[in-house]
């Protein structure tokens, strides 16, 4: 590794490829935006159909509205043309991306491990951001972690650095106890082999540190949200969601479809920003005469949750009718742990030495 910070080059340099590496994080986070948002979509990313244009007024964004960070700042946080406000998450992606890179030549040095660190910041970045809109990672970005994780285990087979087996404890050490929390519903599926993919990557030691600090953030964090979130919210959401619930399941009765009697079925999925994700999967064949109309449930739950954010719900149905609703509020957690993972990838080491000086 050579470090930046070297005496034995001119300080002018490295100021000058600090500042290189942090304006390529900015244009590489202008592109990871366009990401965040077509993926989900399955949008084609490139393409001449999908120039970037205005989401209020469709215009074309020319150069000048495509500078990260500045034109932002420039133009005031407002489109050229119509004036509309340009949601500030744009910005946000591009300095969080251009901090991480600089953060990750400051302290991985002009090395193998700076690529690394590069894709990794990007996955992460990206995964984040589709937490934070959809509430679910995508496999894509776990993906590309445990190709990175699969090129340093090989690697470590050559050289010294970490026992390669490192490497596959950390892939179990901290996504099998995640595994046995997302059953009871405390984590989500996508956390899980977010760990998994990040703990191949760091290894064992390095993954515990990623987690304890994404648990810490996630902590602080998920009671700040709560705590913004108005009284009686969750009271309403509950109170509504089973009267939609009732109606649902009166109007199936009625076009004769229903539980079996001596069954309960349980209904689940999340509310989020207003949209009701209720699978299909989820109805037991089993409990149920027919099909009941899940589509209808979840349109049901659109038109009237407007207002309320997110949450988990479930609906237990026996044949007689809906016995419980319940909505847990569901904290993203995606983006601590990917503070955690970025963190303990550039300085785990100084960050366990620091812990056990402290013993
Ligand atoms: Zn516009």
């Amino acid at each position: 590794m050579i470090s930046v910070l070297d005496e034995r080059f001119p300080v002018m340099y490295s100021v000058l490829f600090i500042a290189l590496v942090f304006i390529l994080g900015a244009v590489i986070g202008s592109f990871l935006n366009v990401v965040i948002i077509r993926v989900p979509r399955k949008e084609p990313i490139s393409g001449t159909h999908n120039r970037s244009h205005c989401m209020s007024c469709g215009h074309t964004l020319g150069t000048l509205d495509l500078v990260p960070i500045f034109s932002y700042i420039f133009l005031g946080g407002k489109c050229r043309y119509c004036k509309a406000k340009i949601s500030p998450r744009y910005w946000i992606v591009e300095l969080i991306t251009a901090l991480s890179f600089t953060a990750s030549v400051l302290t991985v040095g002009i090395s193998l491990s700076l690529l690394f660190a590069f894709v990794l910041a990007a996955a992460l970045v990206v995964a984040s951001g589709i937490d934070i809109d959809r509430m679910e990672i995508p496999y894509g970005c776990s993906l590309v972690i445990v190709v990175l994780g699969v090129i340093a285990t090989v690697i470590s087979v050559f050289t010294n650095d970490m026992p390669w087996y490192d490497h596959l404890i950390g892939a179990a050490a901290v996504s099998v106890p995640f595994a046995i929390l997302a059953l009871f519903g405390a984590m989500g599926g996508g956390d899980v082999q977010l760990m998994a993919a990040a703990g191949l990557l760091l290894g064992w030691k390095n993954i515990i540190p990623a987690a304890a600090i994404g648990i810490l953030l996630g902590a602080v964090g998920g009671s700040i949200e709560l705590l913004s979130v108005p009284k009686g919210t969750k009271k309403l959401a509950k109170e509504k969601s089973l009267e939609i619930a009732e109606a649902w399941y009166a109007s199936q009765k009625e076009k004769d479809i229903y539980v079996l009697p001596e069954k309960t079925e349980a209904l689940y999925g999340s509310i989020f920003k207003g949209k009701s994700d209720i699978e299909n999967e989820c109805v037991d064949p089993k409990c149920w005469n027919g099909t009941p109309d899940i589509a209808a449930l979840n349109e049901a739950l659109d038109a009237e949750l407007s207002e309320v954010s997110k949450f988990g719900i479930s609906i237990v149905i026996t044949n007689e009718k809906v016995t419980k609703v319940s909505c847990k509020r569901q904290v993203v957690f995606g983006p601590y742990l990917s503070i955690g993972i970025m963190t303990s990838f550039l300085i785990g080491d100084r960050l366990i030495d620091w812990y056990l000086s402290l013993m």
